[in-house]
């Protein structure tokens, strides 16, 4: 499509196209392609006693009786007292607009326009249009109300719209004809217009979901299309993999078979993998990763398995020592602190292969680390690394295929956007036997019956998490921290043996710490947010969260997430403190109401929108102009259906009907395509 400039409209000048471009528009596409902020309904004629506090908007027809004026501050303003049908009378206050009173004249009718008052008894209005015609009043119709910067008025850009509307007019399909009976969508032509110009709300309603739609969709079938095609075949269990779980002391969950089966097909095909595990915290992600491991490692692959700190690669390396040394897999464990001969002879096992499994911290990306054939890189926590990090990791094996694990459950609208190049497994069960974790609200009123309740906990020989938000008083002295509170604690639990820790400490000290949680030679910890991520203590069976309230719902899912890890029954106390904000209070009820951290993240992102709770990194790139991730999860849906039936119809988008696709593939590619996170 030929690009027609912006400025060929009437009334767009130089100043106002540079308004313009800082709303992203500068040609006559970009114009219709502007979504309105709002609709403003003229359609009823509101006569002015119908003004009220809830809606004061009047537009009628008014005749004027008599001008007066008042002075202030060396101004003088015209009062202009006018009547309507019914005979209610009305002061139109024209601040600024004296000249009005040239036009105004006693005994003309006008159409006026705008938000009335009513002042002891009298009706006022000073923010108002007022027209010679009905039509010019825009009564009777829907007007479309546009983001404005600059100098834009609403005039300017109604008139730029219509032009831009009529000027490109007929606007082609973007769409396969047979879609859009079948998806219910206006033709792109009528949406345009409607999308500006409804004569219905709900004709507006469906020109902006057919908008939404198409772009949905074209985005969806961009990235489907980048991705190998699969002639995948069914894989089976290697010996080794039979091995482990047989001497596993339970059965895996469904999921967990799925997802490792899913996992296995894609590492047998020729396309290198790239999936997203994706489950709730304490679903029992690890496992996945060590059983598909041993796949790779008996394909003749090396692995890599990279966690975001210290404390988890330690955690996992010791988990993956004790289940697959036994079946003679080769381990080593790497960290900034491993260093000198250690570090020489570990590197040079790597290279020469003799390592089957790596297990890290960031340090697996640097420089000297080398592998012989790196074949599978999985990735615990995968939120919390940056893109080139991982891209760092991914150059030191070719075609590796790589496994990103991420207990931040994404609600599924998102999912199929962010991770749109990404194949997705789901844990969705948890472990048998599980008790899910009971969630108590506390106020001051009610916090010693909750140290009561804990102190129940440990007579059962049972452990518990304390979480505060700082290390210590730092000023702020209505916020308690971890260092007072753990003197406190000690005289509340005599004898009941426990630690600090925070991010403070040295690695080795956390490291000492946790290990000796393990062995229940301390009974409870003091923490800060530090002990957020992975952590798997089976005995622990009770956390308690003070200043809930400062939390985000994700992480005070995986705070909760540390405890119910087994078949005990356990509890989370959320204790907050007065002033709660709105938005505070519905955190807490949604962590009260549910323990299913995709119905949490759902919430989230009906509570916070979805930027926030991907994080810049995660949505910058999503330049959705007419599509919500908030409310339009089905169109989502429905966009990928579509665009999988596409892939799997006509790939090569070579029908006659799918030629609209084609064109828009190669227009549009650079525009619509997800950046790779
Ligand atoms: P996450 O998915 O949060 O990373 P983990 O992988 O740490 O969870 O697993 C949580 C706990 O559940 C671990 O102690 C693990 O051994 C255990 N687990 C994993 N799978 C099962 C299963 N199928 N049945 C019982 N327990 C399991
Ligand atoms: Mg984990």
């Amino acid at each position: 499509m030929a690009m027609r400039r912006i400025t060929e409209a009437p009334g767009i000048g130089k100043k106002a196209a540079e308004d313009l471009s800082s709303l992203g528009v500068t040609t006559l596409h970009d114009m219709i392609s502007l979504r309105p902020r709002a609709y403003d309904d003229r359609r009823q004629e509101r006569r002015i006693r119908n003004a009220s506090i809830e809606d004061p908007s009047i537009s009628c027809r008014i005749t004027v009786l008599s001008h007066s004026e008042f002075s202030s501050k060396a101004r003088r303003t015209l009062k202009v007292m006018a009547v309507d049908d019914d005979g209610t009378r009305i002061e139109i206050l024209c601040f600024n607009r004296y000249f009005l009173k040239q036009q105004l004249m006693t005994g003309t009718s006008w159409y006026i326009y705008g938000k009335a008052m009513r002042n002891h008894g009298v009706y006022q209005i000073s923010s108002f249009e007022i027209k010679r015609t009905r039509e010019e009043a825009g009564i009777g119709r829907i007007l479309p109300v546009y983001p404005l910067t600059g100098s834009l008025t609403e005039k300017t850009m109604r008139r730029a719209a219509e032009y831009a509307l009529l000027s490109l007019s007929p606007i082609p399909d973007e769409l396969p004809a047979s879609m859009y009976e079948r998806e219910n969508l206006m033709h792109h032509d009528e949406a345009y217009r409607r999308l500006h110009f409804p004569r219905t709300m709900e004709e507006a309603k469906k020109a902006l979901s057919t908008l939404a739609f198409t772009e949905l969709f074209l985005m969806e079938l961009s990235v489907l299309r980048e991705r190998p095609e699969g002639n995948r075949k069914k894989s089976s269990m290697t010996g080794r993999e039979r091995k482990l779980l047989e001497n596993l002391p339970f059965t895996l969950t469904e999921d967990q078979i799925k997802a490792a089966a899913e996992i296995r097909e894609d590492m047998d095909s020729p396309a290198p993998m790239q999936r997203l595990l994706q489950g709730d915290v304490g679903s029992g992600k690890t496992l996945v990763a060590w059983l598909t491991a041993l796949h790779a490692i008996d394909k003749g692959k090396q692995v890599a398995f990279m966690a975001p700190t210290e404390l988890l690669a330690r955690q996992h390396a010791d988990g993956a020592a004790a289940l697959l040394s036994p079946l003679g897999i080769n381990i080593a464990f790497i960290t900034g602190s491993v260093k000198g001969e250690s570090r020489k002879l570990l590197l040079k096992s790597l290279k020469e292969g003799t390592t089957d499994l790596i297990i890290g911290t960031h340090a697996l990306f640097s420089e000297d680390v080398s592998f012989k054939n790196l074949g599978y890189a999985i990735i615990d926590e995968q939120h919390r690394f940056g893109v080139q990090q991982r891209e760092a990791l991914m150059r030191k094996g070719k075609n590796a295929d790589i496994l990103s694990m991420t207990a931040t459950p994404i609600p599924r609208s998102l999912a199929l956007t962010i991770f749109a190049d990404y194949s997705v497994s789901v844990l969705r069960t948890m472990p048998k036997g599980r008790i899910p974790v009971k969630t108590y609200l506390v106020n001051e009123e009610r916090r010693s019956e909750m140290y009561k309740s804990v102190g129940v906990e440990f007579q059962r020989n049972h452990q518990a998490y304390f979480v505060y938000p700082r290390i210590d008083d730092e000023g702020e002295g209505d916020l308690r921290d971890v260092t007072t509170m753990y003197e406190f604690l000690k005289e509340k639990y005599p004898g009941v043996p426990s630690a600090l820790i925070h991010s403070r400490l040295p690695d080795d000290e956390k490291m000492r710490i946790l290990h000796d949680f393990k062995e229940k030679k301390i009974r409870y910890l003091v923490a800060t947010s530090v002990i957020e991520v992975g952590i798997d203590i089976p005995d622990a069976t009770c956390i308690i969260i003070e200043h809930a309230e400062r939390f985000g719902l994700a992480a005070l899912h995986q705070l909760r997430g540390r405890v119910g890890r087994s078949t005990l029954a356990s509890y989370c106390f959320l204790v907050y403190g007065k002033g709660l904000t709105d938005e505070a209070k519905a955190r807490l009820k949604v962590m009260k109401e549910t323990n299913d951290g995709f119905q949490i993240a759902e919430k989230d992102l009906q509570i916070r929108g979805p930027g926030e709770m991907t994080g810049d990194r995660q949505s910058g790139f999503l330049h959705l102009r007419f599509a919500s991730l908030t409310s339009d999860l089905d169109l989502v849906e429905r966009a990928r259906k579509e665009a999988e039936r596409i892939i799997k119809e006509d790939r090569g988008l070579l029908e006659a009907e799918n030629a609209v696709l084609r064109r828009e593939m190669l227009e549009h590619k650079a525009l619509i395509q997800p950046r790779q996170i």
